[in-house]
């Protein structure tokens, strides 16, 4: 029998109508004969309201407990969806990761997959089941505890099932009708693309665009999973939606097909380091020690001598989530007393924000960085720090700015008009 995964985001199932009108496209399909697969993720606001609950009671949380809680949103959805589909006759029963079983790293908060046995689902699909409705998000250590893979993690568990059954395909529904050159809440101008290439989609997804979490995207590309997103909230066809795809099978060529942002940054400088061998290493050691997610670095040198050392002085920046600037200062004020590096102060800047410019065009139009740079500029937007990669130039400038410069540059690259 052909199979499907269908995934259903939060706001795709947010209420019992929502689930409801899940259910009719599930339906369709099976009615077309396809055996699915639909992942939930929990009805939207549930994840956060969870988070809160458990920070309200234990603000430095144990993360097995974490993921215990967070966990149970999307346990709630895949018994409804279930119950809605054998309401409507469809052949349904719901799975809880543990029991499929679902088996992740222990990295709580953060898990990854490491098997997905397909004997369960494959065993009930044998006796006539239709549909395997399964809670996205979460898992099973080795150590018997649930895990949970990060947010936005349904997306991952819809293609990691794609991959492991064999799906002809891996529709994600969400609350847009598909994937656009930028957020569409943010730029009305924005175009919904009918295609996007893997690398193009992973970049977008890692500086920002929460359409996709990263990693399915780096899953998809990895098993080639046909990855398709369209919404749950319109009619929609086989044609719906922007495909993820090969770079082959796209024939717009431009040097920036997507614009990207991450609004909560922030930015901490330790100036007046001694300028000597391993000094990043005793600065990033410990950052990373204290699971600190360093972003940007940028490091500045200065001929001046600093006080009792023959070598030189640096000034060294350096970005990361602002919910984790705090353990930044923590582990540098440590890193300073223990005498494993010398800097004269450090400077936070918990205002800034990430926007970036994503195209494999890249590759071979010069000057897109210089044209950047001018529209910013013409915006009156001043750079803090910059970074660029093959395929992706990314500058943080202050939050206030952020949805101005999104626009601007969506301006400046022409995304608004078809290539
Ligand atoms: P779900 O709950 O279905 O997983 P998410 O909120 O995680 O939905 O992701 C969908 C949202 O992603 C959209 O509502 C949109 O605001 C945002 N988004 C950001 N960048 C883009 C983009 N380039 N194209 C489409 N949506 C985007
Ligand atoms: N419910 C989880 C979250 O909000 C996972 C998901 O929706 O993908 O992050
Ligand atoms: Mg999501």
């Amino acid at each position: 029998m052909p199979l499907l995964v269908m995934k259903f985001g939060g706001t795709s199932v947010a209420d019992i109508g929502r689930i409801a009108n899940a259910a009719l496209k599930v339906q369709r399909e099976v009615d077309r004969g396809y055996d699915v697969i639909v992942i939930v993720s929990a009805m939207s606001g549930r994840t956060n309201e969870l988070v809160g609950w458990v920070n309200e009671t234990s603000p430095l949380y144990d993360a097995r407990e974490y993921d215990a809680v967070v966990a149970s949103g999307e346990n709630v959805t895949a018994g409804l969806m279930a119950l809605r589909l054998q309401e409507m006759g469809v052949p349904a029963r719901s799975w809880q990761g543990w029991q499929v079983p679902i088996m992740t790293t222990s990295a709580h908060g953060a898990a990854r997959f490491v098997d997905i046995p397909r004997a369960n689902i494959d065993a009930k699909f044998a006796e006539g089941m239709k549909v395997a409705v399964v809670a996205g998000f979460q898992g099973l250590s080795a150590e018997n505890r649930i895990t949970t893979l990060g947010r936005g993690g349904s997306d991952t568990t819809a293609v990691a099932f794609a991959a492991a059954f064999g799906a002809e395909r891996c529709d994600i529904y969400t609350d847009v009708d598909g994937i656009y050159t930028t957020d569409p809440r943010i730029s009305a101008k924005a175009r919904k693309l009918d295609k996007i290439a893997f690398e193009e989609m992973l970049e977008l997804a890692s500086l920002g665009a929460k359409v996709l979490q990263t990693r399915s995207v780096e899953l998809a590309m990895r098993y080639k999973v046909r990855l398709r997103v369209l919404s749950s909230f319109e009619d929609t066809d086989d044609t719906s939606g922007t495909l993820v795809c090969d770079e082959e099978e796209i024939m717009e060529s431009r040097a920036v097909s997507g614009v990207a942002y991450s609004r909560d940054e922030a930015k901490m400088t330790l100036v007046t380091i001694e300028d000597r061998p391993g000094i990043a290493a005793a600065i990033f050691g410990p950052l990373a020690e204290a699971g600190v997610n360093v972003d940007m670095i940028v490091q500045n040198i200065s001929e001046q001598n600093y006080a009792g050392h023959k070598g030189g002085v640096t000034d060294m920046t350096f970005s990361c989530p602002v919910d984790q600037i705090k353990r930044a200062e923590v582990a540098m004020a440590a890193a300073r007393d223990r005498g494993d590096v010398a800097f004269d102060s450090w400077v936070v800047d918990t205002d800034v924000a990430k926007v970036s410019v994503v195209g494999i065009g890249m590759r071979s139009h010069a000057g897109v960085a210089a044209r950047m740079f001018q529209a910013l500029a013409s915006e009156g937007i001043n750079i803090k720090v910059i970074t660029t990669s093959e395929i992706k130039i990314s500058v943080l400038i202050d939050r206030k700015y952020m949805e101005l410069a999104v626009q601007a540059l969506h301006d400046a690259f022409g995304l608004d008009k078809a290539a």
